[in-house]
């Protein structure tokens, strides 16, 4: 029996409950014969409430005091995680990021994990330990900060020990049992996904479907660790991520799955001289700032005025930080005005068939229109289409594709055991 990486998401242990219910199964997998460890996520909503709280005594706090903030919600968890576990007779010992060796670059709210060194995690482990790891945290290489590797990032924190601790399986335990072909808080029809591959797994991750993070995957594609996905509420088999080979051969649909993402807001930077150089000033400025951007459309220009339009999405949680940039930027590219639209949705249809089966593209558009859904903005890759579209609409719009691709399943209904969904 091998070494296994479980990590437990924010609705598994929401309550002392939930806790108590999570240091049973970590209890099992140990008397099972594995050594265990174990990354745990803050209790139920907790980063999002201290996040709220942050915002009513600073608008835009500063990121070494926010990292340090956040970072307690898991070290809450993994503390009351280690007492239930040694109440049932057990040994564990809680270690934050910074202890377990998850050393990041300095970017704070979305660093990076460049290196980890799990040295007391291995000690502890032999001396017969669980071992208990703060998720979503790490300490930055030069200047030894507290930080953290954005939302949803315990994912990350689990897969990067399973590496370092050469685990045979990274679990990843959440509120729904495994991956679906959509969200199953929005398509109650959605069918679970027994097996997928990194690559279209790392599709639906950026895309938006957020029972694993992009980030996660990647890693786990580049060193080659399986993820089985499934819920610490039910004891069934959840989804194996994982490439292609062996025995590991993910089934064959052409659409794995539709996701959607309502966490990006929209700036269109209006009447851009059309001539070069202007885009990239606009975008060097916005890289400048450490924003990531998602799509990108320049308009036409009208012929009349040499003027056009550039628009983007980004994340909304930036949107303050790229505005104030462009702001800056105004008398250098001389454009009119900017402006912002947070009440935007992505949905996106992914699925390695794509490729190979022409009329995707087609039934995508066909589906959205038939549900009476306009489309604001288009980008594509080989095996992904998206588009953005009203907020208000994406519900509608993603059940509509979801049933036009045939995707919904015939048997019962997919279970929410817990979670807010926020
Ligand atoms: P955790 O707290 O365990 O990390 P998350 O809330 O981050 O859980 O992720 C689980 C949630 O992801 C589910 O409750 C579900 O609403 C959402 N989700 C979005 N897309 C999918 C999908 N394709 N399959 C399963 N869950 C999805
Ligand atoms: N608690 C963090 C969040 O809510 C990290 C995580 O749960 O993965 O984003
Ligand atoms: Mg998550």
């Amino acid at each position: 029996m091998g070494l296994v990486v479980q990590k437990y998401g924010g609705s598994s242990v929401a309550d002392a409950e939930g806790i108590k219910r999570v240091a049973k199964r970590i209890v099992d997998a140990k008397k099972n014969g594995h050594q265990v460890v174990v990354v745990v996520s803050a209790m139920g909503d907790t980063t999002d409430e201290l996040i709220d709280l942050a915002g009513q005594v600073s608008p835009i706090p500063a990121g070494r005091e926010f990292d340090m903030l956040l970072t307690a919600g898991e070290r809450i968890s993994m503390a009351l995680l280690a007492m239930a576990i040694k109440n049932l007779g057990h040994e564990a010992q809680s270690f934050t990021g910074s202890q377990a060796g998850v050393i990041t670059d300095s970017v704070h709210n979305k660093a990076r994990i460049i290196d980890v060194t799990p040295g007391r995690i291995r000690t502890a482990l032999d001396e017969g330990n669980i071992a208990i790891v703060a998720g979503f945290q790490g300490v930055s290489q030069d200047k030894k900060d507290i930080t953290t590797l954005g939302r949803g990032g315990s994912d990350t924190t689990a897969v990067a020990l399973a590496a370092a601790l050469d685990a045979e399986v990274c679990e990843i335990y959440t509120d729904v049992d495994g991956v679906f072909t959509a969200d199953p808080r929005v398509v109650p029809k959605a069918r679970k996904i027994d097996r997928i591959s990194f690559e279209d797994m790392l599709e639906l991750a950026s895309s938006g479907s957020k029972v694993l993070l992009h980030r996660c995957v990647e890693y786990a594609r580049r060193y080659n660790i399986p993820i089985h996905v499934r819920s610490s509420f039910s004891g069934l088999q959840g989804t194996w991520v994982s490439n292609e080979q062996g025995d590991r051969k993910v089934e064959q649909a052409i659409i794995s799955g539709v996701a959607h993402d309502t966490s990006e807001a929209k700036i269109t930077v209006v009447g851009v001289p059309d001539k070069p150089g202007e885009a990239a000033t606009i975008f060097r400025a916005i890289a400048n700032n450490e924003i990531n951007i998602d799509m990108v459309v320049q308009n036409v220009s009208a012929a009349s005025t040499g003027l056009t339009d550039i628009s983007f999405t980004l994340p909304k949680a930036e949107g303050r930080k790229a505005i104030d940039a462009l702001e800056k930027t105004k008398s250098t590219i001389g454009f009119e005005s900017l402006r912002y639209d947070d009440q935007i949705a992505k949905i996106s249809l992914v699925g390695a068939g794509m490729k190979t089966n022409p009329g995707v593209t087609a039934g995508f558009f066909e589906a959205l229109s038939d549900a009476g859904v306009n489309i604001e903005l288009i980008s594509t890759s080989e095996i992904r289409i998206s588009v953005v579209t009203r907020a208000d609409e994406v519900k509608e719009a993603v059940r509509a594709v979801h049933s036009a691709f045939g995707l919904d399943s015939d048997s019962d209904e997919a279970v929410v055991y817990g979670g807010t969904g926020r």
